[in-house]
């Protein structure tokens, strides 16, 4: 493979910057441009050494600096590997790195030491992703899910499942494929167990990943509710200052105002919509067909209702669009004297939290509800967490294959049935870990990676 060479350090001044080389000749084009001041031959210093000394690019000097070395396999990406530590000026940076390409290297693509890293054994795909998750955590409980990760929680906890379904996979094939030997009949109930007990392993990770996304990336959350129900009052207690405009003429929060809070340990990216109701303004139904859009893609609806007057048709139709929704509905102005009955709702929406926007009593006890409706109760950051989309797409299509196993099972098809399932599942979580991938998966992967990992 070549030697590919990046600045690793950000694309910005700082106080000191590094030129990473990796790749077969990633030393012996080092001794190239680095001179040490002991006068040592850089071709001869043994992996994790370092030398002080001089920069060059042909006679001319560039930079005082420290090389450190690394020998194959006992490197990053499990090749030889250089890094040239100098000044982190922009301008010295962009010129080293010149010089080594000039002597042989190759510029790195996004992501290439990690990708190399990965098709050299020294991690899996799961394990890769974490790496940018360290990177981009920006906060303790991320960096804690993404180091954990990254140690390989996740891949021992599907390398397991894999292994357990491969295992009743070839334990049905052997006894289908040959009636005839002495091949103990696969005990159908002990093979459900096993989908059943693998099934529940891959929900909880799903589950458990959505929970963490909540308390790391925000839920993504609507507040709906026809106009004057106190959605915008709601807004700004959660937020804590006056964001929307209050006003008690009906209908004036007309655009779509967006701000995160933390509520507790969970935090909502919150929009404040335009009152969801029928309308011929036309401002005001441009503002109106917002809300509904957002109600669509929202991953958390906190629909307000006002207990002190009559359940309308507005309040039904919101009832209604909410049903199939994760969804909080808000019964709001409790301070005031109750006329609206509260059956219905609770009939459709099974989490209620009765508060009183304006006194400010609401944020404890809707804490509490998000902590039970998001699963962020209890969530241990140290527990196996999925590192991203294509890691959590990869465990829901084993599940659902899992599931169809289980059906089949149930249902007495024959064991090839049966079988197709299992290796689907399996199939979906080696490209999980990447131990099966293809090559499109994983540029995927790596393309959005930074230049220099
Ligand atoms: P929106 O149209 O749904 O955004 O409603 P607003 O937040 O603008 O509130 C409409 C009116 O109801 C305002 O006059 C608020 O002060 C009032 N309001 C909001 N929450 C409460 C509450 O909990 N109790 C009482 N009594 N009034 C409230």
């Amino acid at each position: 493979m070549s030697t590919i060479a990046a600045i690793s350090t950000p694309n910005a001044a700082g106080g000191i910057g590094i030129v990473r080389l990796s790749g077969e000749n990633a030393v012996t084009i080092a001794a190239r441009c680095f001179r040490p001041l002991s006068g040592k031959d850089v071709n001869a210093m043994k992996g994790y050494t370092a030398a002080y000394g001089t920069v060059f690019d042909g006679q001319e000097e560039l930079d005082d600096g420290v090389l450190l070395v690394y020998r194959a396999p006992h490197s990053y990406t499990g090749e030889n590997t250089a890094e040239i530590c100098c000044h982190g000026g922009l301008f010295i940076m962009q010129k080293v790195l010149r010089t080594v390409l000039s002597l042989g290297a190759e510029p790195a693509g996004p992501g290439e030491f990690t990708k190399r890293a990965y098709l050299n054994g020294k991690m899996d795909l799961s394990q890769a992703e974490s790496v940018m998750n360290v990177i981009s955590a920006q906060g303790a409980q991320a960096l804690t899910a993404a180091r954990n990760t990254l140690k390989g929680n996740v891949s021992k906890k599907i390398n397991e499942i894999t292994s357990s379904l491969i295992a009743a996979a070839a334990a049905l094939a052997a006894w289908a494929d040959y009636p005839d030997e002495d091949i103990p009949a696969v005990q159908t109930d002990a093979l459900r167990e096993t989908l059943v007990k693998n099934g529940k392993e891959l929900d909880s990770l799903i589950k458990r990943y959505d929970a963490g996304r909540t308390v790391t990336q925000g839920v993504n959350t609507v507040i709906c509710g026809k106009p004057n129900v106190g959605k915008s009052t709601l807004m700004n207690l959660l937020t804590g200052f006056d964001r929307s405009i209050v006003t008690s003429v009906a209908g004036t929060t007309r655009d779509v105002v967006e701000e995160t809070v933390r509520v507790g340990s969970t935090v909502l990216r919150l929009a404040d919509t335009a009152g969801l109701h029928e309308t011929s303004d036309l401002v005001e139904s441009i503002g109106v067909n917002i809300a509904k859009e957002r109600i669509d893609s929202a991953d958390l609806v906190l629909a307000v209702f006002d207990v002190s007057r009559e359940l309308t048709e507005e309040d039904k139709e919101l009832i209604e669009t909410c049903r199939d929704k994760k969804c909080i509905a808000v019964i709001n102005k409790t301070d005031l004297e109750h006329r609206m009955s509260l059956e219905e709702i609770k009939e459709n929406i099974p989490c209620v939290v009765e508060i009183s926007a304006k006194n400010g009593e609401a944020t404890a006890l809707l804490e509490e509800a998000l902590m039970k409706l998001l699963g962020t109760e209890g969530l241990d950051f140290n527990q196996e967490i999925l590192a991203g989309e294509r890691q959590r797409d990869c465990c829901v299509k084993a599940l659902e294959n899992i599931n169809e196993g289980i059906s089949a099972l149930d249902m007495g098809l024959t064991a090839d049935a049966v079988n197709v399932s299992i290796d689907c599942a399996v199939e979906a979580l080696l490209t999980l870990t990447g131990k099966k991938a293809s090559e499109e998966i994983v540029s995927e992967v790596f393309r959005t990676f930074c230049v220099g990992k």
